[in-house]
């Protein structure tokens, strides 16, 4: 039988669900610090937690291994061996003091679905396999999806000696090799293990990182695509500092309210073009400040310094974002005699996600009797796959409090709606 049927595999998941529970317990007691959970990649914690996943993968009767990069996978063997692969599965790493979910929902959502499939009595047509993907975060290198950006091949290696942590220097070639990954087989490997030719889909679930399931009582989305960016990360203004009772406005060169102008105009060109029904924009300035070194609330601030963070799913709100504040930049630097330096320009496109797994994911939704409630998502490894060639989708968990922090709340059955989601989506691929 290669499928188990939506009836008999929701309930395999959900017979599942203490295991999962067991899991993400097991892998948050070895990898607690005083508040949270943190995992650099390819840190010994990191490794802690690929091998807790791997334990209970092989407990499973699953084929565990590893891949050039050190990525964790864990295979249930499909009816035809050769056959292109389905691939679920998300990263392992976390950023410091982090949630117990982030990630690892992902990987521990894929390793349930293959033991419902399991369990129902089922050998799925083709491969399936879990992939607990390590560096998505960008603590360490400042560099994200570093781990599945080697399975598809989209990282250059000369990145593996050239990408060092800030705080220490130590390359990510020798942090690999720390870990038990073999960096010289790395560099010679022939092919990426993960390409279109292999693998027919990526499917990724998540935990939501922001507010929009808690608020609308839904447990589970699907993201309809990756946002892009466009961001200025080093952006100042400089101007001169002078006394504040003793300058009159004309002579005064004031860099703080500069900026402030400069990012109130930006926000109201945000707030126009989601009234022009511009979808899934977002705007922020992260950090903003004066020199604590030389600014007194006496004093006309000379410098101020600031980020700016276009996100959209459309590139031209992203290209309209950065050429407004290049013209915005040159007109209030010359109107209040202040000079804007918005240092280097970086971003990404926004990346869509495959609209027939998306119709796959709404369908599984559908059958559950679970609302389909669809939107954009922020970056994750499921764009990397995406932008590999690999047909990729993503679930989204209900999970309160944010992300990136310990307060990340997850409930249980809304993971287990999700998997059933993901579960049965891969079901429909692998006959
Ligand atoms: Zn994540």
């Amino acid at each position: 039988m290669p499928s188990p049927g939506p009836g008999r595999l929701a309930a395999a998941v959900e017979a599942r669900l203490p295991f999962a529970e067991r899991l993400f317990d097991a892998v948050r007691a070895e990898t607690a610090d005083t508040v949270g959970v943190t995992r650099p990649a390819w840190s010994a914690e990191d490794a802690s937690a690929a091998r807790i996943v791997a334990e209970a993968a092989s407990d499973l009767g699953l084929e565990v291994g590893y891949d050039i990069a050190g990525n964790l996978r864990c295979t249930l063997p499909g009816a035809d061996r050769g056959a292109p692969e389905v691939l679920t599965g998300s990263h392992l790493d976390s950023v410091p003091t982090g949630g117990h979910y982030d990630g690892l929902a992902g990987v521990i959502a894929g390793l349930v679905a293959l033991a419902a499939f399991r369990d129902a009595g089922a050998t799925p047509a083709c491969d399936l396999t879990v992939a607990g993907l390590r560096g998505e975060e960008s603590v360490w290198y400042g560099i994200a999806y570093v781990g599945s950006r080697i399975a598809v091949g989209s990282l250059p290696l000369e990145d593996l000696d050239r990408l060092r942590r800030e705080d220490t220097g130590r390359t990510l070639a020798e942090h690999m090799a720390e870990v038990g990954v073999d960096v010289e087989a790395l560099r010679a490997a022939p092919a990426a293990p993960v390409s279109p030719e292999n693998t027919r889909a990526f499917l990724e679930l998540h935990i939501e990182q922001g507010p929009v399931l808690v608020g609308e009582g839904i447990p589970v989305g699907i993201p309809t695509t990756i946002r892009g960016n466009v961001r200025f990360p080093y952006a100042r203004c400089t101007g001169r500092y002078g006394h504040s009772g003793a300058t009159p406005r004309e002579w005064r060169h004031d860099a703080a309210l500069a900026v402030v102008e400069l990012v109130r105009t930006l926000d109201e060109f945000w707030i126009e073009r989601e009234a022009d029904g511009v979808p899934d924009t977002v705007f922020t300035v992260g950090k903003l400040f004066t020199d604590p070194a030389h600014h007194a609330m006496t004093k006309v601030p000379g410098r101020c310094d600031f980020t700016l963070n276009f996100g959209g799913t459309t590139k031209g709100f992203l290209d309209d974002g950065r050429n407004r504040t290049r013209v915005l930049a040159e007109r209030i630097g010359r109107e209040r005699r202040v000079e804007f330096d918005l240092g280097e320009c970086v971003g990404s496109d926004p990346t869509p996600l495959d609209p027939r797994l998306r119709g796959r994911l709404r369908k599984s939704c559908g059958s559950l009797g679970l609302p389909v409630r669809e939107f954009a998502t922020v970056g994750h490894d499921a764009s990397i796959f995406a932008r590999a060639g690999i047909p990729a989708a993503m679930v989204l968990v209900r999970n309160a409090h944010g992300s990136h922090n310990p307060d990340e709340a997850m409930d249980l059955a809304d993971f287990g709606e999700g998997t059933k989601v993901l579960g049965q989506a891969m079901a429909g691929l692998a006959v």
